[in-house]
């Protein structure tokens, strides 16, 4: 039996996998395979912050049996297959209690129990776009038990979960505790020592980003793509004792939000990759952000926002005429692409006007007509044109290639160029 269940907390606190957590220490089955921490559309308004959802696979365990926990010392198994199925009533049961006692004033809870998951493209369409909560209710009439809590907006969420099916995957180790103290240089010592885990650390910023940005149950969490390198990770983190700890399977940083579009059919709330030209050269607004536009016959604003810190340094070399690949979500006010990365097609040639023309009769430079108009001489009105001045070819400073925003501003589904060398991207 599949469990789904999302919405629980609030901006106050909580966190839906320390709920996840609940309902696997207290139930009478067994977890087969990881339990699932599924992020699904990062750009909509309503998310109280990582939009995550969370998924169990639950029955009575067979096969291989690995540890992949603790829960307040005792350990957690996950099952290679299913012997047999949970019993509806009972799950349906406890998922009721624990979310009762979990949910947050402003949540707008709900779980769902399934035997079958809802179709892959109920996923994609969660990820990827605004999903309305009766097509879900619809999607899953007669084929599964769901309950909703205070509206229970996070059917949405907790449906989607379950109809994830990995295809590219990380891993993430989450840890919980009240006690939150971490040694910063053994952090440092863990990402050099473990390359297959990523955002654990921003160099240039001095950041850890292994911590939660707000308040949470959750005291860290190492995100990498095998299950092994993360205990090994875990091992040299040196910290207060967590309370918990758990591996969850997830879509995280595998860019699985993004979608290739034409700039004329780029939509709010959506996440997109946009190939253009470079129209309005960067430049800066109140805060910081940096902003500028492309075209590919239709143009479209693009933002390096102020979080995203030297990213920025790298989008305001952009000048008019470079080709580039924008990667981020779309925001519905101001309409524009929030960066997450680049990729630099190419590079256009800048000159700059060092010296006028000068006149071959007088011998004296000619002064400029007007922007564009071409030059002429003040002593005999000799005519010259643009290309007649004498121009420095300008050095840029950025290359073609991509670019990413720093570990300090990664967002949770953004594929970090470090796991793009596993998979290249085709443009
Ligand atoms: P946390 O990361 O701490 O779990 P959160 O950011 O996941 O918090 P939620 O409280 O889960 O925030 O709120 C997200 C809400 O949005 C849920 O109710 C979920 O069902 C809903 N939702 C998720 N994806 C979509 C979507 N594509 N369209 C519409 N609603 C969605």
């Amino acid at each position: 039996m599949w469990a789904g269940i999302d919405d629980t907390d609030s901006v106050q606190g909580g966190c839906t996998t320390y709920v996840a957590t609940e309902v696997i220490t207290q139930m009478e089955y067994d977890l087969i395979g990881l339990p699932r921490l599924v992020r699904l559309n990062p750009n909509i308004p309503w998310k109280t912050r990582g939009n995550g959802a969370m998924a169990l696979h639950v029955g009575i365990g067979g096969g291989k049996r690995h540890m992949i926990g603790e829960i307040d010392g005792e350990p957690v198994y996950c099952y290679s297959h299913r012997k047999r199925e949970a019993n509806f009533s009972e799950m349906a049961a406890l998922l009721e209690k624990i979310i009762r006692r979990h949910m947050k004033r402003d949540a707008q809870p709900a779980y769902v129990i399934s035997t079958r998951k809802p179709p892959a493209s109920l996923y994609w369409k969660a990820v990827r776009t605004l999903v309305e909560k009766e097509e879900v209710m619809a999607e899953l009439d007669g084929t599964a038990e769901y309950r909703l809590y205070n509206g229970g907006r996070g059917i949405i969420g907790a449906s989607a979960a379950i109809s994830w099916r990995p295809g590219d995957r990380t891993y993430e180790l989450i840890t919980y505790g009240n006690e939150k103290w971490i040694e910063r240089e053994s952090v440092i010592a863990m990402d050099r020592a473990c390359p297959g885990t990523f955002n654990n650390y921003d160099y240039r910023n001095e950041y850890i980003a292994l911590l939660p940005k707000s308040t949470s149950p959750v005291f860290y969490g190492i995100r990498g793509d095998s299950v092994e390198e993360l205990y090994r990770a875990k091992e040299m983190l040196v910290t207060s004792k967590e309370e918990r700890w758990l591996i969850f399977e997830t879509n995280q940083a595998t860019d699985d939000h993004l979608q290739r579009k034409k700039i004329s059919q780029v939509k709010p709330y959506e996440s997109v990759i946009v190939k253009g030209y470079v129209k309005r050269e960067p430049y800066v607004i109140k805060g910081g952000h940096l902003i500028f536009s492309i075209s590919d016959g239709h143009e479209i604003d693009c933002t390096a926002y102020e979080p995203t810190k030297e990213f920025r340094d790298v989008v305001k070399e952009l000048r008019r005429g470079d080709e580039v690949v924008v990667y981020g979500g779309v925001r519905k006010q101001p309409f524009t692409i929030n960066i997450e990365k680049m990729k630099v097609l190419n590079l256009v040639e800048v000159y700059q006007k060092r010296e006028n023309p000068v006149c071959p009769v007088c011998k004296k430079h000619m002064k400029s007509v007007g922007r564009g108009k071409g030059y002429k001489c003040p002593i005999c009105g000799n005519k010259a044109g643009e290309e007649d001045a004498k121009y420095d070819r300008v050095k840029r400073y950025i290359r073609p290639g991509f670019y990413e925003v720093p570990v300090i501003a990664r967002r949770h589904l953004a594929k970090p160029l470090k796991r793009m060398a596993v998979m290249p991207e085709s443009i």
